[in-house]
This record gives structure tokens, C-alpha cells and sequence, in this order.
């Protein structure tokens, strides 16, 4: 069954949500699980996010072979999202990017940890995945499910890996979810680096990443970002 108008222009918007944040550029794609057929996923054609629009959505079947495609060049790097939705069942949208304030931290492997209460939704304890460990040196693209199989892996339960000299994945239940993990993260990477140069940063606890992820992942938070971020990006 196609996928409903809506559910098409959600997925645009994330990406121009995500644009606009400035959390992808000219790279980096979002996805979700096909509301009514969890083997298959909506993402777009190899378009720069920030122009993509509900007609550029294709769908997808896990392995990554492009349905409605055409003559229209998929992204090299979606099985990462197809790899992601067959290992987490309870993944419903996956984000790829290449944000210029998380890579110091994907470049060095210094943990990545909320710093401030928005940013509880990152989660206690971000893994980083090294293409290398099991390919080699390589162009550290994700082409194949064997490569995006060892991501997948890599994330484990978590909500968001970081891939090393590369970027990260973060996964949510909903495009909203995501998009707001992926927004936060940035946010976090920049305000960690500040909080670094003037000290030691006091970082939440585990018990209060728990709360602050509850209170922000709540309709009250998610609604009222996505309507802010909506009316920013698609004036
Ligand atoms: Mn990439």
C-alpha cells in the first residue's frame, strides 16, 4: 500500500527541519518506517535535504532496492536505515548526518554526555562505531548491509551512535522523537565544548537523563518544538 500524503510530507519536512538547524547539509538524509509495512522504509532520492519535497520521497524495502525510484539515484549510504529498522523493531525513524558540532567528538571519542536538561533525550552513554575496526581504511561510506549490519550493531539499544571521522545515526520511535534527539545532540555537542573550556562540566545523572527524557519526549515538548521548528524552516 503507498504511503499516505502525510506521511510523504512528514518526511520532507524533517528534512527541512534538519536543513534549517543546520544538523545536516548538503549530505545527510532522514527516514521512517513505512506506517503500514514495518520490512519496508520512506526516504528520499539522493537530494539535498533542505530541497526535498513530499514528491521526492521513494520507498524502500529494507535491503535498500528503491521501489518507485525511476531513474532518480538513490543515497549510497541508506543501508544505514534499512540495516537499523531490521536489527530495532522498535525503531520508527532513523536520522543520518555529519554535524560540524558533533564530529570533534566522533573524531576523538571523548564521551558525549547531557550537559543541560533539553539534552537528556541523548541518553547516558553514546557508543562510537569505527568503519575501520572491521573494513579497513576505506571512503568510511556505508554501502553495503554487511556495513550497515555492523553499525546496527554498533548502535546496539541505544539512541544514537557516533561513527568515527564520519558522523552519527540517532533513532527515535517517531520522526518527531528523532528529529528532536538529533536537534539536541548539536545542541549538546556545542554547549559540552563551551562547558569544557571553562571547566569541568557537571553532567546529569542517570536517574535525571530518565526524567528529563520523559518530560521532553512528552507530547508537551514534542508538539511544541515541531511546531517551532515547522514555521522556521517552511515559512
Ligand atoms: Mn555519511
Amino acid at each position: 500500500m503507498p504511503a499516505s500524503p502525510e506521511a510523504l510530507r512528514d518526511v520532507a519536512i524533517a528534512n527541512r527541519i534538519l536543513a534549517h538547524e543546520g544538523v545536516v547539509d548538503s549530505f545527510g538524509h532522514v527516514s521512517v518506517r513505512h506506517p503500514d509495512n514495518p520490512e519496508r522504509y520512506l526516504l528520499s532520492w539522493a537530494r539535498a535535504p533542505e530541497l526535498i519535497e513530499a514528491s521526492d520521497i521513494v520507498e524502500f524495502t529494507l535491503d535498500g532496492e528503491g521501489l518507485d525510484l525511476g531513474e532518480r539515484r538513490p543515497y549510497g549510504e541508506r543501508m544505514i536505515h534499512g540495516a537499523i529498522y531490521e536489527m530495532r523493531p522498535d525503531v520508527g525513524a532513523v536520522i543520518h548526518n555529519h554535524s560540524y558540532d558533533v564530529i570533534p567528538f566522533a573524531s576523538t571519542g571523548t564521551p558525549l554526555r547531557p550537559v543541560m536538561h533539553t539534552c537528556g533525550v541523548i541518553g547516558e552513554h553514546i557508543p562510537v562505531w569505527d568503519i575501520r575496526d572491521r573494513f579497513g581504511e576505506c571512503d568510511h561510506l556505508v554501502v553495503t548491509m554487511d556495513q550497515g549490519r555492523d553499525l546496527a550493531e554498533g548502535l546496539s539499544d541505544r539512541p544514537i551512535a557516533l561513527m568515527k571521522r564520519h558522523g552519527c545515526v540517532v533513532v527515535g520511535k517517531t520522526l518527531q522523537e528523532a528529529v528532536m534527539r538529533a536537534v539536541y545532540l548539536q545542541v549538546n555537542a556545542r554547549l559540552q565544548l563551551q562547558a569544557m573550556h571553562l571547566g569541568t562540566p557537571d553532567y546529569l545523572t542517570p536517574t535525571e537523563i530518565e526524567a528529563c527524557t520523559a518530560t521532553q519526549l512528552s507530547p508537551l515538548g514534542l508538539e511544541r518544538t515541531w511546531e517551532a521548528w515547522c514555521r522556521r524552516a517552511m515559512p
